[in-house]
């Protein structure tokens, strides 16, 4: 918990820095769409002032040759007058003449010959010969300062016909250098309305041909609003274009005219070889709106993308970073809280003397902590970090047992607890208690073995001992049992275990329907014995006479007490009143052959026994005790008939 708020200071100056980065690329790339679209603007307009220039030039050179041509003709008319006045048919010769020019000029639509009256001599239009003209600018003009050399262009001017007009004129002097009249040529607008039209390549172009002091002659397209007016005044294009006493000129703003927003080139023409007294003037213009429509719409997206970038850009990065804070504060208060586990964790080892140890299966790499170490009594910098230098540690009796667990463990379920003894240096044997888990890769293989190791020695060698001395107990109690029951001198059965065995035989034999024999057997004249061989040397008549009855009674189940004193009882389960009276006669032909001499006894030379034989399947009528009186009955009869006998 303690690390979490020592990161906030670091975590500020990384948010702050994105921030900058963030801001600066921003405006980096708000820098660049500026920058590239006002490049952009530029190269468009400039672009369009050198194509509209151009277009100019066009037809300025086109219109320039057609003044060429008209002032020659012109000339060559006025020339050929005095020849026609001469001639009674000159008018009509000068007629035809001035037909064929005007076919041969497709600008020229009237050519005329005015006498110095300003009336119409000759024309290729019939019509309008004879026909004043005095009053009109294109005579008054030359007729008030006549120059013979000089081009006269008229403002334009509507004729009768409603169409508008610019006249072309020459002044024809006199013999005396008088005044004699003009030679007139008409521009056709017809004909020059697809010159300009020929130069127009948008819409929103338009090309207008004015006179030199400001007319509107005429635009493509045609704009009857305009034709006749004067551009002639302050701060218009046409005000700036004469004032700059250049040839050419481009102009970007509001058209005084029409108050629209257009770039113009203006250009007057005057070829270099003509005297005019007034230029022609050709203005072209576009539309400024319709010149950066594309780039305006251009700018618009790039625009709106940028204002996208930051739109998205800022709250995202503000989101991303509050995000980012509450991870990392959660890592931080998850690492310290692991941390935290740990350090309470390995205080807990510590205390507990728990070795912890981890393998790395791919390289059999072992490492142990301080623990291992001080439970296999090795200092650290003499262990290899192998699993063979574990292996030499452990005792080589559990070692292939505890190699074989830990491989079985991976197999399994990769958990193994189990224990071992290992040998430390000093040749000391401890005994080890290990539990043991693998961690799986995805593929299912074992990858890493961590484990515990805790010395359980003193443990194991407290439960050594316990086992061992309840083994004793186990054993000395098993004696204390088995001597209840048995005889102390003779090692046969003691009468409390008849007692319990002639019940319990007689409740199995009559469950079974079987018969249960008992055998009642007595040593002969035995008090003698002891009177002439000592009491001791009875004691040992006593032992061999038992031994002889155990060896001989072998079956299972026949059991052989001493009933009192010298007298000694069999009790045969499964044996009838025949087998009885066999086994016993077969008894006590057993002891007279031993031949232990017994000089005192009246009924052989040597030892010698009597029995009294029983046998009867139990019934409800009867219990042990009548066996056993039978027995005991037949034994005094077997005493009574001379002894070394058996009685039935
Ligand atoms: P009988 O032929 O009628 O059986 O004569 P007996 O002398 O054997 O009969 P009795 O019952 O009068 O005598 C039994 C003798 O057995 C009495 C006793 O001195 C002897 N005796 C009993 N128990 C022991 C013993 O544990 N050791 C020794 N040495 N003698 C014993
Ligand atoms: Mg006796
Ligand atoms: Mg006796």
């Amino acid at each position: 918990m303690s690390a979490a708020p020592a990161l906030l200071p670091q975590q500020n100056r990384r948010f702050l820095a994105e921030w900058l980065v963030v801001v600066a690329s921003l405006l980096f790339l708000a820098g660049f769409v500026g920058y590239s679209l006002h490049q952009e603007h530029e190269e468009i307009a400039r672009r369009e002032r050198e194509r509209l220039t151009t277009q100019a030039r066009v037809i300025h050179d086109n219109l320039g040759r057609q003044l060429d041509a008209i002032n020659r003709a012109l000339t060559n008319i006025r020339d050929e007058l005095p020849y026609w006045n001469a001639q009674a048919d000159g008018m009509a010769q000068a007629t035809r003449r001035l037909g064929a020019f005007a076919e041969a000029m497709p600008g020229v639509r009237t050519l005329a010959i005015l006498d110095a009256a300003g009336t119409v001599r000759a024309s290729n239009q019939p019509r309008i010969v004879g026909g004043n003209f005095r009053e009109r600018e294109y005579f008054r003009t030359p007729l008030q300062r006549p120059d013979a050399s000089m081009l006269y262009v008229s403002p334009p001017f509507r004729t009768s016909l409603d169409t508008w007009i610019i006249n072309i004129v020459k002044v024809v002097p006199g013999p005396d250098g008088a005044f004699a009249g003009i030679v007139s040529a008409s521009l056709d607008p017809n004909e020059f309305a697809i010159l300009l039209n020929s130069v127009r390549y948008a819409e929103d172009m338009r090309v207008g041909l004015n006179h030199g002091d400001g007319k509107v002659f005429m635009t493509a397209p045609p704009r009857e609003d305009l034709a006749g007016i004067s551009l002639d005044a302050p701060g218009s294009f046409y005000r700036r274009h004469v004032d700059s006493g250049r040839e050419e000129n481009l102009f970007v703003g509001a058209m005084r005219s029409t108050g629209e927003a257009r770039m113009a080139a203006l250009r007057s023409i005057q070829p270099a070889g003509l005297r005019m007294d007034k230029p022609l003037m050709v203005a072209i213009s576009r539309d400024l709106g319709a010149i950066h429509a594309r780039w305006r719409h251009e700018a618009q997206i790039r625009l709106g993308l940028l204002g996208l970038f930051v739109m998205v850009g800022l709250p995202g990065l503000y989101f991303a970073q509050r995000n980012q804070r509450r991870a990392e504060r959660e890592a931080a208060t998850a690492a310290a809280e692991l941390r935290a586990n740990r350090e309470r964790l390995a205080v807990a080892a510590d205390a507990a003397g728990i070795g912890v140890w981890e393998l790395d299966l791919a390289s059999n790499r072992l490492i142990w902590d301080e623990w291992m170490h001080r439970l296999y009594g090795i200092p650290p910098a003499s262990f290899g970090g192998q699993l063979a230098d574990w292996s030499e540690r452990v005792h080589p009796d559990d070692l292939p047992r505890i190699t074989h667990e830990l491989e079985r463990a991976f197999a399994a379920d990769g958990v193994l607890d189990s224990e071992f003894r290992i040998v430390r240096t000093d040749g000391a044997v401890r005994h080890l208690k290990v539990y043991a888990q693998a961690r799986f890769a995805a593929d299912g293989r074992p990858e890493r073995v961590t484990g515990v190791n805790y010395d359980i020695t003193e443990e194991v060698r407290d439960a050594e001992t316990l086992t061992r001395l309840n083994a004793q107990l186990m054993e000395q109690s098993e004696l204390l049992r088995a001597q209840a029951f048995i005889d102390g001198l003779t090692g046969v059965a003691n009468r409390r275990r008849f007692d319990a065995a002639i019940e319990a035989e007689w409740r199995g034999c009559r469950r079974d329907g079987a018969p249960l024999a008992l055998l009642m057997i007595d040593i002969d004249y035995f008090k003698r014995y002891n009177d002439r061989y000592g009491h001791q040397a009875g004691d040992e008549c006593l032992k061999t006479v038992a031994d002889l009855f155990r060896a001989r009674l072998n079956r299972s189940h026949d059991l052989v007490a001493r009933y009192g004193g010298e007298e000694f009882a069999c009790v045969m389960p499964d044996c009838d009143t025949a087998g009885a009276l066999a086994k016993a006669e077969e008894l006590r032909v057993a002891v007279e052959n031993l031949n232990l001499p017994h000089e005192d006894s009246s009924a052989a030379r040597m030892v010698t026994i009597s029995i009294g034989v029983a046998a009867r399947v139990p019934d409800d009528a009867t219990s042990p005790e009548d066996l056993i009186a039978a027995a005991d009955a037949a034994l005094y009869a077997a005493k009574n008939a001379g002894r070394n006998r058996v009685a039935g």
